[in-house]
C-alpha cells in the first residue's frame, strides 16, 4: 500500500501546511509512518525492549494448577463453620515441585508450602503462623478466621491457555520477558531491528580529536542522538560530520538511505544560506519543510527517500563504501526510509527527537503502546509564556514536603544550552494556547526517566 505523500497530509489540514502547530505534526507523522512488518525470532535474553511482531498466545495455564499461596496447611473450606474453631489431623506433607496423590479425609489436612500444588479436593490453606498445634499431629485453627478458597492461587489466573498473554505491538518490559517466559517459550517474534542512520551538518562542527579552530564548535548533536536511539534500541549507523556543501550532503543522505531505515540529520534545516537540506532532499523523494510553533526547535525537516532514486546514485564512486543492501533487503520500508531534519542547536534538537521522532520512530518499529501520561505538578517559580506555540522547558520535578509533585526550571533556556538539559529530569510543556504561569499553577511535564 502506498502511503500518502507528505503534500497531501498538509493539504488536507485547515491551516497554513508551513506553519503547524505541535500536536497536527505528531498527527500528521502518524499517517505518514507505516509500521515495518518483517520479523525475526529471538531468545528471552535478546528480546528487551523489542516491539511484539504478532500477538503471544498461551501455550498453557499458569498457574498450570491450583496451588498454595502460603506455607501453612491444605484442607477442604466446606468444613469451616462460623463461629467454631477447626481441628484437623495433619496426614502428610507436600513440597513445591512434589505432588500429593493419597487421600485427604474430612477432619484431615495436609501440611503444604507455597508453590505446592492444592491435592484433589482441597481449595483452602490457613497459613501455618494462624494455627496453634496441641498435639504433635493435628492443629486448631481459631474461629471466623478463614473463608473457603482463601490462600488458593487458582489454575490460569495469571494467564488462560489459549488466551492472548501479549498483543501485537506490545514493548517487551522486563515484566513482558517474565511472562513469555513463564509460559515455557524460547524465543519470541519481535519486529525486525530498525536501523537509523545519522549525522551532524555544518562547516563549524568539529569532530572529537580534531583540534579547536576559531569559530569552530565540537559536535554533540551526534552523541545525544547517539544516547537517544541507544536507549530506544535500534542499530544506529554514525555517518560523521557532513559540512555545508549540495553534493557531500546529498552524497550522505544516500549512503544514509542504502544502509538505514530512517535518517537523523540535525543543523541546517531552516532557510539560511548554508541550509542545503531545502534543496538537496526533494530531488531525492518526498519532503517537506515544516516551521513549528513550538520552542525549542521551530524547523523540521520531514521526508522520505524514494528507494528508486537511491539505485541511481548509488553507481557513483562517491558511495562506493556502502553496500547498496537498501533495494536488495525486502524488509527495508517499502516505499524508502524516512528522513528527520532536527535543528542544529543541541537542546532543540533533542526537544525535536523527543517530541516528534521517537514517536515517529515507535510507529515504524510496529509499536502500538500508547507513550506514558503527562504528569502534573505545582510549578515554584513564575514563567514567561506567549500564547500561539508550545514550549518545553527543562525542569527539575520533585516530591514536595506534603507529597505532591513540583517542579522547577534548570537555569537558561536558550535552545543551544545543553547544560540545562543534563540538570533536568524532564520537559515541563507548556501548552499552544496556555500563557504565563504564575507561582503555584499546575503545569504538566514529561518525565525522562524510561523515555532518556
Ligand atoms: P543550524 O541549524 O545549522 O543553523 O545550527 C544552529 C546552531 O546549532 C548553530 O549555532 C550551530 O553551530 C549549532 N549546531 C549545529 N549542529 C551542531 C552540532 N552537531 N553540535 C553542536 N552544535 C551544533
Ligand atoms: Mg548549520
Amino acid at each position: 500500500m502506498t502511503p500518502p505523500s507528505l503534500a497531501d497530509l498538509a493539504a488536507a489540514l485547515p491551516c497554513d501546511p508551513l506553519h503547524l502547530r505541535a500536536d497536527q505534526v505528531t498527527a500528521l507523522l502518524a499517517q505518514f509512518v507505516q509500521p515495518l512488518t518483517a520479523s525475526e525470532d529471538v531468545g528471552m535474553f535478546e528480546a528487551l525492549g523489542r516491539v511484539l511482531a504478532c500477538d503471544v498466545v498461551s501455550p498453557l495455564n499458569v498457574p498450570p494448577h491450583d496451588n498454595s499461596a502460603m506455607d501453612g496447611y491444605a484442607f477442604a473450606g466446606n468444613q469451616l463453620v462460623a463461629s467454631a474453631p477447626l481441628t484437623l489431623r495433619v496426614v502428610g506433607k507436600v513440597l513445591a515441585g512434589a505432588t500429593w496423590t493419597g487421600p485427604v479425609a474430612t477432619g484431615e489436612c495436609i501440611k503444604i508450602m507455597t508453590g505446592a500444588a492444592l491435592p484433589a479436593g482441597l481449595d483452602t490453606v490457613v497459613p501455618q503462623e494462624l494455627t496453634r498445634s496441641d498435639t504433635k499431629d493435628h492443629i486448631t485453627l481459631a474461629a471466623n478466621l478463614l473463608r473457603c478458597g482463601d490462600n488458593r492461587r487458582r489454575q490460569g489466573e495469571d494467564l488462560v491457555q489459549g488466551g492472548v498473554a501479549l498483543q501485537q505491538g506490545a514493548l517487551l518490559t522486563p515484566a513482558a520477558l517474565g511472562l513469555i517466559a513463564s509460559l515455557g517459550l524460547p524465543t519470541v517474534a519481535v519486529v525486525r531491528r530498525l536501523r537509523v542512520a545519522y549525522f551532524s551538518t555544518g562547516n563549524e562542527i568539529l569532530s572529537l580529536g580534531e583540534p579547536p579552530r576559531a569559530g569552530a564548535v565540537y559536535d554533540s548533536n551526534r552523541y545525544t542522538l547517539f544516547g537517544l536511539l541507544t536507549r530506544l534500541g535500534v542499530q544506529v549507523i554514525d555517518l560523521g560530520v557532513v559540512p555545508d556543501a549540495p553534493a557531500q550532503l546529498e552524497a550522505a543522505l544516500v549512503q544514509a538511505a542504502n544502509q538505514a531505515d530512517a535518517i537523523i540529520t540535525s543543523g541546517g534545516a531552516s532557510a539560511g544560506e548554508a541550509d542545503h537540506l531545502r534543496s538537496t532532499l526533494p530531488p531525492l523523494g518526498d519532503a517537506a519543510f515544516w516551521r513549528i510553533n513550538i520552542r525549542p526547535g521551530r524547523p523540521l525537516a520531514v521526508g522520505r527517500i524514494d528507494a528508486s532514486k537511491i539505485t541511481v546514485k548509488s553507481g557513483s564512486s562517491a558511495y562506493a563504501s556502502s553496500a547498496n543492501s537498501y533495494k536488495n533487503n525486502s524488509s527495508t520500508p517499502p516505499n524508502g526510509p524516512l528522513l528527520f531534519g532536527l535543528p542544529g542547536n543541541p537542546v532543540a534538537a533533542m526537544v525535536s527527537f523527543l517530541v516528534f521522532v521517537r514517536p515517529a520512530l515507535l510507529r515504524l518499529m510496529g509499536c502500538t503502546q500508547a507513550p506514558p501520561p503527562l504528569l502534573r505538578a505545582v510549578c515554584t517559580e513564575a514563567l514567561r509564556k506567549n500564547p500561539g506555540r508550545t514550549e518545553y522547558q527543562r525542569g527539575w520535578v520533585s516530591t514536595a514536603s506534603d507529597g505532591t509533585l513540583q517542579v522547577r526550571t534548570t537555569g537558561p533556556q536558550g535552545s543551544g544550552v545543553l547544560s540545562s538539559m543534563v540538570q533536568a529530569n524532564g520537559l515541563i510543556v507548556l501548552a499552544h494556547e496556555q500563557g504565563a504561569v504564575a507561582v503555584g499553577e499546575m503545569v504538566s511535564v514529561m518525565l525522562f526517566d524510561g523515555v532518556i
